[in-house]
């Protein structure tokens, strides 16, 4: 079999060693340290954010994030069934219920037109807050997840959020990079979480980053990520936290691997659209788009493979591509479906479900070689044609 072609592994060809290096030799290797510091402003500027707070993974943002902006024991939080299981296990951790919402099927991102539906006719607005008129349970928070590299459509949910007056923590791990509008995805929540996971579009190893431009909600969330450390020599807490903090060794991988974040993007799009132009002659075969209002980072390039004669699935792909050694992967299991959390309530699903069965990501590592993308081309080409 010839050479194995993985999903997506992470570049590490710049100044990661210098950097982590440094720490070891300064003796700097835990949770304080200068990367950590540097790592935490310089996404803030990239981003055009006022704060930054490392973590140690993008699911911890998303619990200290969902926490502070008020969600509590037994509210409802309408977030994208179409994910990664990571933001609906967050909001379990705080005894919270996630309410699923459908994809909507031109890019594949949240349904707002759902939420908006849902928010009009089936909640009240009560002294309390916004409450689900069947459930009986507040409504504290939205968490519209960028999903692949392509952003929601942002400004729908903001008129809501705003009119509503309910929270928007932006889950933008899948999408640092991409725009809404000429605007970074990240900057449009009370808070962004991040995920710098080895597959993300930069990684650390493992880490995430909580951004927000409200300086109280900053304090209080590297307090909670800090396990609430008053700050005493002593060891004086004021309160339950968390061990959330990123290392600073892992802060150093992530100030090397930002300092060439335009170059990934630019790697990532330039496979996306060999893959488009690959697919634009192949029947059932369309690589997901990209919204007029959207420049995606194209994260995960994903393909639909929708072939009315059920000649082809991609199931059936993905077992071919499997035996030439090139790995592609399927879409998460919709969180409505998932064990965990299926008891939960659900806007819809079925958008969700059919990508779910008729999408693969394809590969995509940033330094992916056009010899070996045009093999990747051609074995899904077989896959149809065997
Ligand atoms: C990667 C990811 C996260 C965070 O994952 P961690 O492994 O905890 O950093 C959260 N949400 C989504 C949608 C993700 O893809």
């Amino acid at each position: 079999m010839s050479r194995k072609i993985p999903l997506c592994e992470p570049a590490i060809s710049g100044r990661e060693w210098e950097y982590v290096k440094e720490c070891l030799d300064a003796g700097w290797v835990s949770s304080v340290g200068s990367f950590v510091d540097r790592f935490e402003t310089e996404i803030a500027q990239y981003l055009g954010r006022r704060f930054g707070v490392a973590t140690n993974s993008g699911t911890a943002a998303l619990h200290v994030s969902l926490r502070l902006v008020g969600v509590r024991a037994g509210d409802e939080v309408l977030m994208s069934t179409l994910t990664f299981i990571a933001p609906a296990n967050a909001v379990r951790y705080l005894d919270a219920v996630p309410v699923f919402v459908d994809s909507e099927s031109c890019y594949w991102q949240l349904d707002v037109g759902l939420i908006e539906e849902f928010l009009r006719g089936a909640c009240d607005r009560t002294a309390a807050g916004v409450v689900n008129k069947s459930s009986g349970r507040r409504i504290a928070a939205i968490v519209p997840v960028h999903v692949l590299g392509h952003p929601v459509d942002i400004d729908a949910l903001r008129i809501l959020s705003e009119e509503f007056e309910i929270p928007i923590v932006e889950d933008a791990t899948e999408s640092l990079g991409s725009k809404y509008k000429g605007r970074l995805v990240g900057t449009h929540g009370t808070f962004a979480c991040l995920s710098f996971n080895g597959n993300k579009l930069i990684t650390t190893g493992g880490g995430g980053m909580i951004v927000t431009d409200d300086e109280t909600l900053a304090i209080r969330a590297r307090h909670l990520t800090t396990q609430a450390n008053s700050g005493s020599p002593e060891y004086i807490h004021d309160e339950i936290g968390y061990n959330y903090r990123l290392s600073n060794i892992q802060a150093a991988i992530g100030c090397a691997q930002l300092e060439r974040i335009a170059e990934f993007i630019e790697c990532k799009r330039t496979i996306a659209a060999r893959y488009a132009a690959a697919f634009a002659s192949m029947h059932g075969f369309a690589l997901q788009r990209e919204a007029p209002w959207a420049t995606s980072s194209y994260w995960l390039p994903t393909v639909e493979i929708v072939d009315e004669q059920f000649v082809v699935s991609a199931r059936s792909v993905l077992a071919s591509l499997a035996e030439d050694g090139i790995q592609a992967r399927p879409l998460w299991q919709p969180l409505h479906l998932s064990a965990p959390h299926k008891d939960s309530p659900s806007l819809g699903g079925g958008i969700a479900q059919r990508l779910w069965e008729n999408c693969l990501s394809l590969p995509c590592s940033s330094d992916l070689s056009q010899v070996d993308q045009d093999r990747v081309i051609e074995a899904i080409v077989k896959s149809v044609t065997v």
